[in-house]
Parts: structure tokens; sequence; C-alpha cells
């Protein structure tokens, strides 16, 4: 198999042939035929964040393919079209595993970062833990749905966003314009915030009913001459964001934390925490169930994801890209393709 390989934090990933290893109990090999690019992977790759892999691993946890080969112990049918999330796996029988909150297991391990992930065109998976993709779900599609679909469905969710509700969302990138369209779908009016002009205009077309570019006006101003914010969720990873959706809240509102950035801390006025009955709420990833219920509401023509499919081999390009801040929605590898050179 070949795979893109992280030898160096803060290096360029190097593309490899491996062979192609075989499933044991419980274990699965699929073969990919699309990979997101999501900002974690960067993260990974740069060693950014309190734990960090250790090199040599392969970054991707947005993969989707095929059953190529199906170890002992499993009922599954080789030939099924199944996603590869970031939860690679979890135990099972702890407090969190068990009250569907699989996704807060201490023991779980993660695909592309404790785990080798999906940069390439084979990837070895725990069985239980893959996510079938439902019939008429375009693979390039359901790739971005795995991380980024679920990541920000289930911030929706924990929000505790109803219908009428003003919610904001900071930051519409891959993550982002998902949790607009979600939001959106379940009834709030949604404010989008920026600093790029494109992405704000595809927000509107995903159903955002206020644009606000941060470069040009403030945010906060903004949302708060509408009433202040029900919502807000940060899916930008940079600091100033979070303080802006915090700032944007109304009283009683929730600010849910999706985004990771390298600069780790968000300094929180206490005061006005408690005067105004704020919530803050991490965010991490979605269930399994998660998953199945993004992938539904996709199957049923209610989501769009924006992407764009590449090489492989465009990897290290690929991430100067989305760094520079200029890729509209997700960046999607196709591992069979190879780049024109
Ligand atoms: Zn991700
Ligand atoms: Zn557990």
């Amino acid at each position: 198999m070949r795979v893109a390989v992280v030898h160096q934090f803060g290096k360029p990933l190097v593309i490899e042939d491996r062979p192609t290893p075989t499933p044991g109990p419980g274990q699965v090999v699929v073969r990919l035929e699309a990979s997101g690019l999501c900002h974690t992977d960067i993260h990974a790759a740069n060693g950014d964040w309190p734990v960090k892999p250790t090199p040599p691993f392969v970054p991707g946890h947005e993969g989707v393919g095929i059953f190529e080969s199906v170890g002992p112990g499993l009922q599954l049918v080789v030939g099924a079209r199944v996603a590869v999330p970031w939860l690679h796996t979890a135990c099972g029988s702890c407090e969190y595993c068990v009250s569907g909150w699989e996704t807060l297991c201490l023991a779980q391990k993660n695909t592309g970062y404790g785990v080798d992930g999906c940069y390439g065109d084979h990837v070895l998976a725990d069985g239980h833990y893959v996510v079938e993709v439902p019939e008429g779900v375009d693979p390039f599609d359901a790739a971005p749905l795995t991380c980024a679909g679920v990541t920000t469905y289930k911030a929706v969710k924990v929000s505790g966003m109803r219908p009428t509700n003003i919610l904001a969302v900071f930051g519409v990138g891959g993550l982002g314009h998902m949790a607009i369209q979600y939001a959106h779908i379940a009834g709030a009016e949604v404010v989008a915030v920026d600093v790029d002009d494109a992405k704000l205009e595809m927000a509107r077309k995903l159903g955002a009913s206020h644009v606000v570019n941060a470069a040009k006006e403030d945010p906060i101003a903004f949302i708060q001459h509408l009433g202040g914010a029900h919502q807000a969720i940060v899916t930008a990873a940079s600091p100033e964001p979070c303080r802006q959706a915090y700032e944007s809240l109304r009283r009683n509102g929730t600010l849910v934390l999706v985004g990771l950035p390298a600069a780790n801390h968000l300094d929180l006025p206490i005061f006005q925490t408690v005067l105004n009955g704020i919530t803050v709420k991490g965010s991490i990833v979605g269930t399994r169930q998660d998953l199945r219920e993004v992938f539904d509401l996709h199957a049923r023509g209610l989501t769009c994801v924006t992407r764009e499919i590449r090489p492989l081999d465009t990897v290290n390009a690929s991430i100067a890209d989305v760094l520079s801040g200029t890729v509209e929605g997700r960046i999607v590898f196709d591992p069979t393709l190879v780049s024109a050179r």
C-alpha cells in the first residue's frame, strides 16, 4: 500500500510504499476511496498539542472505502462501504462507553494520531468502530462528513439549540460550513463569522441568515445588535474568535468550543460568566450513532459538502493551502490519483 508518513514534526510528509496489513481478530482492512484533510492532521504533523502522536505515523481520520479483508470474529461483508473515523477504538465497557459518550473513553485510540490513519490507499481499522456509509452517499462527501460533519452535528446537539434561537458560527471552513447547515436544518437563525468574503457567500447559500466579515466589522457589536447569540460555536483554529464568540452571547448563552488552536488558552472573565449565566462547553467529534445520523441527513439530500478532490501526493501543498486560509470547504484526497508533474 502507499501512504503519506510524518517522520518528524513540522517537516514535509513522505509518500512511501508499505506492505498492506493483514487484519487480526476484530480488525478490517479498508481500501480507501477518499480521505479528507482535517486541520487536526496538520496539528498532528506539527506536534502542536499537549498530547502528541509518535512519529513515524500516518495521519488522516476521514477515510471512506471498501472492506477488502475482515479478520476473525467479525460478521462483516467484504465489499461494503464504510467510514473510518477519529475514534479508532474504545473500551466498550467504561462509564462513558456505556452511557453514549464513547468519544470520552479514557482507553480510546485515535485514527491518524495514536494509530496509523487514512492518508493512503489502505488502512487497518477496528471492525466495531467503522460506520457503514449508506447507499447513494458519494464517498467524497462521506469523507468530510466523517469528521467535519459529525463534529459540528454533535456541537449543535450539545449547544442545546432550539428552533428560533440565534446561533453564531465562528469560522466558515471545513467544519464551519457544516455547522451552519445543521443549525439551519434544526431551525436556528444562523450568523456566520469569518474573515473571507467568498466563504461568507458560501455560508449564506448554506443557510446563514446573517454573515459578518470580522476583518471589516466587529462581530460582537453585530451579534449583540441582534440581541446576542443563544449559542456560539467556534470552529476557527485561533484564539481571537473564541473571545469574540464569548462576547457575542446573550445572557444564559452557551459557548461551544470545537476548533483547537495551537495557542491553548482562553481568558475567561469570571464576573461576567457568573452574572450572565454563561455556559462554556467543549465538544469533541461524535459517536458512531451521531455519524449514522449525519449520513442519514446527507442521504436525504438535506446537507451539502463543499470539497475539492486532489491526489494524495499533493499532501504537503494541500496543507500549505489550508494554512493560508484559501481553501473553500474541505480538501479530499483520492489515493488512486497521481498529480501531473
Ligand atoms: Zn478531524
Ligand atoms: Zn470506554
